[in-house]
Protein backbone atom coordinates (compact mmCIF):
# COMPACT_ATOMS: atom_id res chain seq x y z
CA UNK A 1 0.00 0.00 0.00
CA UNK A 2 2.86 2.40 0.88
CA UNK A 3 4.69 1.63 -2.63
CA UNK A 4 1.56 2.74 -4.57
CA UNK A 5 1.00 6.23 -2.17
CA UNK A 6 3.58 7.23 -2.42
CA UNK A 7 4.16 8.37 -5.68
CA UNK A 8 0.83 10.00 -5.59
CA UNK A 9 1.53 12.13 -2.82
CA UNK A 10 4.63 13.39 -4.39
CA UNK A 11 2.69 14.54 -7.75
CA UNK A 12 0.04 16.20 -5.58
CA UNK A 13 3.20 17.71 -3.39
CA UNK A 14 4.31 19.05 -7.08
CA UNK A 15 1.22 20.42 -8.32
CA UNK A 16 0.88 22.17 -5.26
CA UNK A 17 4.20 23.64 -5.95
CA UNK A 18 3.03 24.68 -8.97
CA UNK A 19 0.08 26.01 -8.23
CA UNK A 20 1.76 28.59 -5.46
CA UNK A 21 4.79 29.66 -8.27
CA UNK A 22 2.40 30.90 -10.78
CA UNK A 23 2.59 34.19 -11.29
CA UNK A 24 -0.56 37.25 -9.48
CA UNK A 25 -0.37 38.95 -12.46
CA UNK A 26 -0.66 38.21 -16.44
CA UNK A 27 0.34 42.27 -17.51
CA UNK A 28 3.52 43.16 -17.55
CA UNK A 29 4.36 45.62 -14.91
CA UNK A 30 6.85 47.22 -17.17
CA UNK A 31 5.54 47.88 -20.55
CA UNK A 32 1.91 46.14 -19.57
CA UNK A 33 2.66 43.65 -22.37
CA UNK A 34 1.13 39.99 -22.04
CA UNK A 35 2.97 38.63 -18.71
CA UNK A 36 4.89 35.15 -19.62
CA UNK A 37 5.14 32.49 -16.48
CA UNK A 38 8.61 31.49 -17.72
CA UNK A 39 9.87 35.42 -16.75
CA UNK A 40 8.98 35.89 -13.10
CA UNK A 41 10.25 36.89 -9.60
CA UNK A 42 9.21 36.31 -6.32
CA UNK A 43 7.67 39.00 -4.10
CA UNK A 44 6.29 39.56 -0.54
CA UNK A 45 2.91 39.21 -2.73
CA UNK A 46 4.03 35.80 -4.97
CA UNK A 47 5.36 35.59 -8.37
CA UNK A 48 5.53 38.54 -10.54
CA UNK A 49 5.46 37.55 -14.16
CA UNK A 50 7.13 39.33 -17.08
CA UNK A 51 6.81 39.80 -20.87
CA UNK A 52 10.69 39.56 -21.17
CA UNK A 53 13.95 39.49 -19.21
CA UNK A 54 14.86 42.97 -19.52
CA UNK A 55 11.70 43.90 -17.58
CA UNK A 56 12.34 41.08 -15.21
CA UNK A 57 15.44 42.91 -14.71
CA UNK A 58 14.34 46.36 -14.75
CA UNK A 59 11.84 45.43 -12.17
CA UNK A 60 14.40 43.75 -9.90
CA UNK A 61 16.75 47.12 -10.14
CA UNK A 62 13.79 49.24 -8.67
CA UNK A 63 10.78 47.31 -8.33
CA UNK A 64 8.99 50.60 -6.61
CA UNK A 65 8.60 52.31 -9.34
CA UNK A 66 6.51 49.83 -11.09
CA UNK A 67 3.10 49.08 -9.30
CA UNK A 68 1.94 45.03 -9.71
CA UNK A 69 -1.60 45.06 -11.19
CA UNK A 70 -2.56 41.60 -9.36
CA UNK A 71 -5.41 39.05 -11.54
CA UNK A 72 -8.30 39.91 -9.45
CA UNK A 73 -8.12 43.73 -9.63
CA UNK A 74 -8.04 43.78 -12.92
CA UNK A 75 -11.72 42.77 -13.42
ZN1 LIG B 1 7.53 43.78 -20.26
Amino acid sequence: MKSFLAPLIACLAMATTVLAAWPINDICPVDAKAARPIYRVKTADGFVAFCCMDCLTSYEKSPGKYPVKKKDEQK
